[in-house]
């Protein structure tokens, strides 16, 4: 990157490089923003950013990815506002860290990811926390308030009103354990997973446009629910607050969708804990069958899946040697995740490949999950 950094600035002194990782989510999904819980694994695949100091004022941020360079003066960064741009997720960042307290120095950033876009897999998240890692240079801020910042960042100036998941486990994340995070508390314990399974990532290649209208539609059906129901139980603040086995006593509260929407959330919030539980007994059937209730919940109650996604699903469960699959992330598109032997890996991708090929004419990109190091500097590139 040294190299590419010089070639496109003309000087690399003083380079230094910051890597944030995509992720997958095992399981709990469309939990964050209900403050429920959610399993997730920081993957090998990264966003790094090469920066150095401009000396000239100015910041500057190319990305590789869309062979596109934008440019402003340090100063009027502060006062700019969304542009419907990619490069909304870097400046959304660097007008939170102005807010923290942290200036923004003068600089030059190269974007090179691994993490495909749009893929379910969180380049965004990846995008911002490799950017406030470049923006800060050093300098140091508590791991927590660097995700939440980030959050507000994606929340506040890119209008997505996310959840904080992506953001903590791009940071949290750790070699061979995936994380299960608090999202009301915002603690988290690494989940050891069971020997003699191995997750993949398939990618749909597609993202629906109704994704982003369809989300902000979740999370206002989420908080209509809250309301209706706080309205005759007063301590329940999110969809967190309700046991699995005291919803269908709610039930008469909700109205059809809403109701639907909300029993996605109160049962995903147990399955988080009953998966990690499996996990924890080496209970693979287990394990297996609470990724495919998942799905079918997302699929059915949540309504955020698609038929690219539930062709992947169903499809994989009639491959030897799968446990469970679900589609991971937002939804309308994006990736499944699937839990199988490692043996049974090479005739998975063949199989699944040519069936998601026949069916609708793309090969899907196919992605090892191997648990990753969270955000950091890379000292030896
Ligand atoms: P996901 O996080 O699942 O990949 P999002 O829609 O949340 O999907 O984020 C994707 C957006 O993030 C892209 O549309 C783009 O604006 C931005 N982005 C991600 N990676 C890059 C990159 N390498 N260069 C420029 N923009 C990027
Ligand atoms: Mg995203």
């Amino acid at each position: 990157m040294t190299e590419d950094f010089r070639k496109l600035f003309g000087s690399s002194e003083g380079v230094r490089v910051y890597r944030a990782p995509g992720r997958v989510n095992l399981i709990g999904e469309h939990t964050d923003y209900n403050l429920g819980f959610v399993l997730p694994v920081a993957l090998n695949l990264a966003t790094y950013i090469a920066t150095a100091p401009s000396g000239d004022g100015m910041l500057r941020i190319y990305s590789e990815d869309r062979r596109e360079m934008r440019q402003w003066p340090v100063t009027g960064i502060a006062s700019l506002g969304r542009a419907r741009h990619w490069t909304d997720y870097p400046v959304g960042v660097a007008q939170q860290l102005i807010g923290a307290g942290f200036a923004i120095e003068p600089a030059n950033l190269l974007i090179r990811s691994r993490v495909p876009e749009g893929s379910g897999l969180s380049s965004s998240a990846a995008l911002e926390v490799s950017s406030a890692l470049a923006f800060l240079n050093g300098r140091a801020l508590p791991p927590l308030e660097l995700a939440r910042l980030c959050q507000r960042a994606e929340v506040q100036f890119v209008g997505m009103p996310c959840g904080i998941m992506d953001q903590y486990i791009s940071i949290f994340g750790r070699e061979r354990t995936a994380v299960e995070i608090d999202c009301r508390s915002l603690e988290h314990r690494d989940v050891q997973l069971p020997a003699g399974v191995t997750f993949l990532a398939v990618n749909t290649m597609v993202k629906h446009a109704l994704a982003r209208s369809a989300y902000q539609e979740r999370v206002q059906e989420c908080l209509a629910a809250v309301i209706r129901i706080r309205a005759q139980f007063p301590l329940v603040e999110s969809l967190r607050d309700v046991p699995p086995d005291q919803f269908r006593s709610l039930e008469r509260l909700l109205p059809g969708v809403i109701l639907r929407r909300a029993r996605h959330v109160v049962t995903e919030t147990a399955r988080v804990g009953q998966f990690v539980a499996a996990s924890e007994q080496g209970a693979l059937d287990g394990m297996g069958a609470l990724m495919v209730e998942s799905h079918r919940s997302l699929q059915h109650d949540y309504e955020v899946s698609c038929a690219e996604l539930d062709f992947l699903v169903d499809r994989a469960l009639e491959i030897e040697g799968v446990f469970g699959s679900r589609m991971t992330g937002g939804g309308f598109g994006g990736s499944t995740v699937t839990m199988l032997r490692p043996d049974a890996v090479p005739h998975f991708r063949r199989q699944i490949s040519e069936a998601y090929e026949g069916k609708f004419g793309v090969v899907p990109a196919i992605y090892p999950c191997e648990p990753s190091a969270g955000a950091g500097e890379v000292k030896d590139f």
